[in-house]
């Protein structure tokens, strides 16, 4: 059934129209942090945020008077019903190498909390990161050919980026389940190397137990294999979910008790999922659907919404006014 919501909820439905840190938080959703190559392709390059860009961020949020605060500070403000205002969070995803080199110097030298949604292959090293293996093999070759016999073009920059867009609707990509098998013997036949992917851009457990111990730094679940929870069944959601909490929790001796759904859009984190992990025993769990966190949050808080900033983001947001002078590098 459609549901007509009044009016007054402008601000939650259009958060960016309207106001884009409002209600009593924002979660801010990052993945890489680190200068763009533009000799790379956009899509992976996307992920980024420049380290300049999360300095003057912070510092913009600082001056405008917003607060930053942990995931636990939110989840006891939220089921206490204490009003909190203007609060703002940091998430990173997946755990990249750059999250540890990049992005925490910053958050330490500004005190600001954050939380690491960590993917436990990623540091097992037993992730195949199937995008940066994918962008090489375009940017090497004019042409990619499956076994199926389908050809994708991949002679100029557009035609990269397009058949990248393409294979990874494949990978990802509930409609096309079976075809998967097809891009990984498009790997296998290029004798890609996984490890290689993994040293080079995966956080190693020594970091995660070294950012576990810093008070500012909550690690938060985000599943073994970074999976579309809402393609698996009940058993194979628990375990990857509960598998990558009891890698981490060997590692920094820490009870996991907040998680980020990976994709974590309408298509693969559903109600089902939502009530998995509630049973599950998460504090709390966070989307990437687009909003901020309002008091009847406290009803859904493994369905927690998330603002996403990516290499395009535009520190004008913040309003001029009380915008402080930029950083320059
Ligand atoms: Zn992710």
């Amino acid at each position: 059934m459609k549901m007509i919501r009044p009016l007054l909820n402008f601000a939650e439905r259009f958060p960016l129209a309207h106001r884009y840190f409002g209600g009593m938080a924002s979660i801010i959703a990052l993945h890489r942090v680190g200068e763009a190559d533009p000799s790379r392709l956009a899509v992976n390059e996307e992920m980024k945020i420049s380290p300049l860009v999360l300095e003057n961020l912070i510092l913009g949020l600082k001056a405008r008077g917003h607060q930053f605060i942990s995931i636990e500070t939110l989840w006891r403000h939220l089921v206490e019903g204490r009003p909190v205002e203007k609060a703002v969070l940091f998430s990173l995803d997946d755990g990249y190498l750059d999250n540890y080199t990049q992005a925490y110097p910053l958050f330490k030298k500004h005190s600001v909390p954050f939380t690491l949604y960590l993917t436990s292959s990623f540091p097992d090293q037993t992730a195949k990161m199937w995008w940066f293996a994918l962008e090489d093999l375009l940017l090497s070759n004019d042409e990619i050919r499956l076994s199926s016999g389908q050809v994708f073009d991949a002679s100029t920059q557009q035609d990269k980026m397009d058949t990248f867009l393409a294979i990874r609707r494949l990978m990802v990509s509930p409609s096309t389940e079976g075809r998967q098998s097809d891009v990984a013997k498009l790997f296998n036949d290029h004798s890609v190397d996984w490890l290689a992917y993994s040293r080079q851009h995966a956080l190693g457990w020594e970091q995660v137990r070294a950012l576990s111990e810093d008070p500012l730094v909550t690690i938060g679940g985000h599943t073994v294999s970074h999976a579309s929870l809402a393609q698996l069944t009940e058993a194979a959601l628990v375990q990857d979910v509960s598998g990558a909490h009891e890698r981490i929790t060997a590692v920094t001796g820490k009870k996991v008790e907040h998680f980020a759904y990976p994709f974590g859009g309408r298509n693969e984190a559903r109600a089902r999922e939502f009530s998995l992990l509630k049973s599950l025993g998460l504090k709390t769990a966070v989307t990437t659907r687009r909003g901020n966190i309002f008091p009847r949050h406290k009803d859904h808080l493994t369905s927690l919404p998330r603002i996403s900033f990516d290499n395009s983001v535009d520190l004008s947001i913040l309003g001029r006014p009380s915008f402080p002078r930029l950083v320059t590098a």
